[in-house]
């Protein structure tokens, strides 16, 4: 069932608010959709995660009760531990009246896997580091006589073009050019 919020009216809305004016507005709990029907498919009010391929990074989405789908997430909105989505949400879609605040059912905040490279502490949405992304973190360019290795509570070992391994909290990874053998 909908909870509702006293809700400041925003200035500039498109239908001529007044200053002070307050309006009883809904909190809509959105259900979670499969990533591969969110586009596919005109589903309204429902959210679900994509996973950037380059960074690992999650991105959220949500469609409003028009069907028009948003990106969450950014830096305009914050998502908390119970998945309430703060400030509301305003369709960006232009004609539609869509303004709700959102819950996001199910939703989990995803902590990073604290890793350091060369040094330097890094915050990894990774699960698996490969040879290349490793040199790309420690800002060397793959080539002939490069060497990484990688060490933490479980594992050890030498990380060579084509590998992965699997990333975990305090792992410690070295890049470095050792030269041409
Ligand atoms: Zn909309």
């Amino acid at each position: 069932m909908p909870t509702t919020v006293q809700a400041h009216r925003p200035t500039g809305f498109p239908d001529g608010g007044r200053a002070g004016y307050t309006r009883i507005m809904q909190r809509v709990t959105i259900k979670r959709a499969h990533a591969q029907a969110m586009f596919a498919e005109d589903r309204k009010l429902c959210w679900c995660s994509t996973r950037d391929k380059e960074t690992g990074k999650r991105n959220v989405w949500m469609s409003c009760d028009q069907g028009h789908w948003a990106g969450l997430g950014n830096d305009n909105h914050t998502i908390d531990k119970s998945g309430n989505v703060s400030p509301s949400v305003v369709c960006a879609t232009k004609g539609c009246k869509f303004h709700s605040y959102v819950t996001l059912q199910g939703h989990r905040p995803e902590a990073p896997t604290k890793v350091t490279i060369n040094g330097k502490a890094i915050d990894i949405y990774l699960k698996t580091m490969s040879y290349d992304q490793a040199m790309e973190y420690a800002g060397i360019v793959p080539a002939p006589g490069c060497s990484i290795t990688y060490k933490s509570d479980q594992a050890q070992g030498i990380l060579a073009p084509g590998d992965t391994v699997t990333v975990v909290d305090g792992m410690i990874i070295n890049a470095m050019f050792t030269g041409n053998a």
